[in-house]
């Protein structure tokens, strides 16, 4: 007999919806590729086959890492999914320090993060901008996880609807619907992300609700009950599953709490 690889421990979709939930681990600018390898070695060793069928787990390391960890996971056969967080929206060219979604999916990278507060904000990336890397991901295969958020004075002054509804829409102006069950969308709101203050279960609940009604009114409700919603901000072992319990929320965006494997491992079996 054969031993059990990827394909005997792939996520199984959420009965109540069809959808297969994600947990994605975003990295940042942490963890070099020797760091690296240890993590997701020791993750491994900690997760059992009932994390895997119960989510689809993707690591988004930084560029360095992910060669070594593309071949950690092929020749161990780990069932764990490898992810980027960020990409350029040109397949080759002068773009001096960018990486293409071709190079990205060449390393067997499934989803590319797009559209990251930190990457609006620090590297001021406008609507239009994520709109091509959102393009360009699907064009090359990939799957995007387009972040989107409010920032404490637009949930103070009661827009938040308002601003996801547009970061939606705006990032999506280019995809077919045909397309939409591709995009995974991630919650993220500003105030919530580094900070320790996380958003509630109710808040994180009417967000993805008003994500999905924006979809539903742009495309066709049936292809946009396909796509995934994640949150993120602040996750950690102790509020993660009432976020993991939300009908309305198909996984989870950790930062912080995904540098440390057994951190990570616990969010995962919350
Ligand atoms: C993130 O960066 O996407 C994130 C959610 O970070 P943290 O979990 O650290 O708030």
């Amino acid at each position: 007999m054969s031993a059990k690889g990827p394909e005997d421990y792939a996520a199984k979709p959420n009965p109540r919806n069809g959808r297969t939930r994600l947990i994605s681990a975003n990295w940042k600018m942490n963890l070099n590729h020797l760091e690296a390898i240890a993590a997701v070695q020791k993750l491994f060793y900690l997760l059992r086959p009932a994390d895997y069928r119960y989510a689809e787990i993707s690591l988004h390391p930084p560029f360095t890492d992910l060669r070594s960890l593309q071949l950690l996971i092929e020749t161990d056969r780990m069932p764990l999914v490898l992810g980027a967080q960020n990409t350029y929206p040109e397949s080759s060219g002068a773009f001096t320090g960018e990486v293409s979604p071709s190079m990205l999916s060449r390393l067997n990278v499934k989803y590319v993060i797009v559209g990251h507060s930190e990457r609006r904000e620090l590297f001021g990336e406008s609507d239009a901008f994520i709109a091509r890397k959102v393009r360009a991901v699907l064009d090359a295969s990939m799957l995007p996880i387009l972040c989107v958020g409010e920032g404490e004075e637009e949930r103070q002054a009661g827009r938040t609807g308002e601003v996801l509804s547009d970061q939606v829409e705006r990032a999506l102006v280019s995809v077919k619907a045909e397309e939409l069950g591709k995009v995974v969308v991630a919650y993220e709101p500003k105030w919530a992300i580094g900070t320790g203050n996380s958003a509630t279960a109710t808040d994180a609940a009417d967000a993805a609700s008003v994500i999905r009604a924006t979809l539903t009114e742009r495309f066709r409700a049936e292809v946009a009950n396909e796509v995934r919603v994640q949150y993120g901000g602040s996750v950690n072992a102790g509020n993660a599953r009432a976020f993991l319990e939300l009908p309305e929320l198909d996984g989870l965006l950790v930062g912080g709490a995904s540098l440390d494997p057994e951190a990570f491992a616990r969010v995962i079996q919350a």
